[in-house]
């Protein structure tokens, strides 16, 4: 099996702070190339949302055979200040390796293509499905490449994405769903005047803090079986007004709504309009993602007894967190995310234990090989 820590660690030494294209996609393809794969590399769009590369890699199997896919993205989030070992240069110390990417999600990468070593090239078609723009808007990254399989009619039966979904120990935890997000600006226009003079003027701001009462007091759900209750948080609110004897002319303010799957973007969408229209006010949604949901069963099951051969843990599945890339993949096929440890995703001196970056290598192999034999 090839090194998964070595392979981090070339992955690491690309900078591809999101959205990336050129080197890391390089050092990919140098990757998966001696392995049998056949490397497809396009870039799209343009700034400020682009350009985005992105690398789909098929070893086929023989006629007929099933297609598993790895998924995931070599875009990382900007490092930040404050690192005690530069963040593009991978360190090793003790049992860690550091680096931006090292959980998030360039180890879980290098653990896919170590894992391949292990999977024989008759058992079946495998294909990789690496975006290089998951951290930011998302526009011209993993959807593009749903096209391009499309298009190209390589599709897959299942699909694994890497995200590090384990919490305190690698294999406690496997996402078998998402929830949605929608984020909704509400917008109330009034009439400026003088505060001594209110009946000249229209406060717009009473109208707002009464659409902000009553959505802050919804109750959108009590949960369900493999959802938490869905959840709206008011994120802003800016009036704007420097004057103490101004009634301003305009309000606004955001709420942020993840969803579980009893709705959907467009439903909570109608109810918050709703509510707005009825204090005077307006709604613009931008919904980011709709829920889904791999009801756990054959997939789940393949996966949790995989973590389960490699570390003795039996992985509670969740749909908590936020969005990843699975919700355009679950379009495709079904979806499992599963990884490392996420504790330090995101965060300065980011890193992972150089172990399980093995395990889950030996891990994502048996995965493989079970999917395609069954
Ligand atoms: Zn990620």
């Amino acid at each position: 099996m090839n090194n998964a820590i070595d392979l981090a660690e070339k992955l690491i030494s690309a900078p591809s702070v999101t959205p990336a294209t050129g080197l890391v996609f390089d050092v990919m393809e140098a990757m998966l190339e001696p392995l049998g794969f056949e490397v497809h590399r396009f870039v799209k769009g343009e700034e400020p949302d682009g350009p985005v590369e992105n690398l789909f890699a098929i070893r086929r199997g023989p006629e007929g055979s099933k297609h598993f896919a790895f998924a995931g993205h070599l875009d990382v989030v900007p490092p930040g200040e404050g690192w005690t070992s530069a963040p593009f240069a991978p360190e090793q110390r003790g049992d860690l390796l550091y680096g931006r990417g090292a959980v998030d999600m360039k180890g879980s990468i290098a653990s896919m293509v170590a894992a391949m070593a292990d999977v024989p090239a008759d058992a079946g078609t495998v294909s990789f499905i690496i975006t290089g723009d998951e951290e930011g808007p998302a526009v011209y990254g993993t959807r593009a490449l749903i096209d391009f399989m499309k298009e190209s009619g390589d599709t897959p039966d299942l699909c694994l994405v890497g995200e590090p979904t384990s919490v305190n120990q690698l294999g406690d935890m496997i996402k078998i769903g998402r929830r949605g997000s929608v984020n909704i600006w509400i917008e109330v226009e009034g009439t400026q005047g003088h505060v001594a003079y209110p009946h000249l003027a229209d406060n717009p701001l009473p109208k707002l803090v009464a659409i902000l009462a009553e959505l802050d007091a919804l109750v959108l759900d009590e949960g369900t079986e493999w959802f938490q209750p869905s959840n709206l948080e008011i994120t802003d609110l800016e009036v704007g007004n420097p004057a103490h004897n101004v009634i301003p002319a305009k309000a606004t303010a955001r709420i942020s709504i993840r969803f579980n799957d009893t709705h959907s973007g467009a439903s909570l969408s109608e109810l918050v309009g709703a509510i707005a229209e009825r204090h005077g006010g307006a709604a613009k949604p931008i919904i980011s993602g709709e829920p889904f949901l791999t009801p756990p069963g054959d997939f789940s099951r393949i996966v949790a007894e995989a973590v389960k051969a490699e570390t003795g843990l039996d992985p509670e599945p969740s749909t908590t967190g936020g969005t990843s890339d699975a919700r355009f993949l679950r379009a495709v096929c079904p979806v499992i995310e599963f990884g490392l440890c996420n504790a330090t995703m995101h965060k300065r001196d980011e890193a992972v234990a150089m172990e399980d970056l093995q395990t889950l290598a030996r891990i994502y192999a048996r995965i493989a090989k079970a999917v395609l034999s069954a």
